[in-house]
């Protein structure tokens, strides 16, 4: 009988994937089990083994995760998703308000940049034409687990200063962030709050480059 040394059970790795891992506090990559595994000897997997619980490995602190953080968003998903959000939100508030005004379409510009260095009054107007205020949810939606409470609040906050630029929230602005703040999962109570205490924050804006198309 040959015998077999180092005779092991293997989870069989599928892919490896970008997680968020708490244990080890960072963007890590991940190998991915999907439960399936193989009888290995030595570092050769020989035979299908009974199957076991799906994981994810991270591959920097050896830590294993259930399944479910793939659903988690990393770090850099979340910048470039707040990013993305920032340019369709402060688009939807200039088209929700009056497009034509000019100190809002100003502030707008500001704002955007923040996120979307180089962004224009030109690139405004294509976004108005493409992002209708009645899809904002799905947009939105996805954040309202990946944002602690402070996160939710900067972004309701940001839309009432790009508003109030106009000096005025318009009903149709009004609805947009009452909108934003439910798909977050804050109360109408808490976005009240909110547009309260930014409108008393409002200080008036000085000339700037973002006026020029
Ligand atoms: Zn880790």
């Amino acid at each position: 009988m040959p015998r077999f040394h180092l005779t092991s059970i293997r989870a069989r790795i599928d892919r490896t994937a970008a997680i968020w891992c708490d244990a080890c506090g960072g963007d890590r990559t991940a190998e991915v089990c999907d439960g399936r595994r193989r009888l290995a000897v030595g570092s050769v997997a020989v035979l299908p083994w009974s199957r076991g619980t799906g994981h994810v490995r991270c591959t920097t602190c050896d830590e294993r995760h259930p399944t479910a953080v793939l659903d988690v968003m990393t770090s850099a998903e979340l910048a470039e998703r707040l990013d993305a959000l920032t340019r369709i939100l402060t688009v939807m508030v200039v088209r929700t308000g009056d497009p034509s005004d000019r100190v809002l379409r100003r502030r707008a510009v500001q704002h955007v940049r923040t996120a979307v260095p180089g962004y224009h009054q030109n690139q405004l107007d294509i976004d108005m034409v493409a992002l209708d205020p009645a899809t904002v949810a799905p947009h939105v939606e996805p954040l309202a687990d990946a944002l602690d409470t402070s996160g939710k609040e900067r972004v309701v906050a940001n839309l009432v200063h790009v508003a109030l630029a106009a000096h005025t929230i318009s009903s149709h602005q009004r609805w947009l962030i009452d909108r934003v703040g439910r798909s977050l999962g804050l109360t109408p109570v808490h976005v009240s709050g909110i547009i309260a205490a930014a409108a008393a924050s409002v200080e008036p804006i000085a000339e700037d480059p973002a006026d020029r198309p």
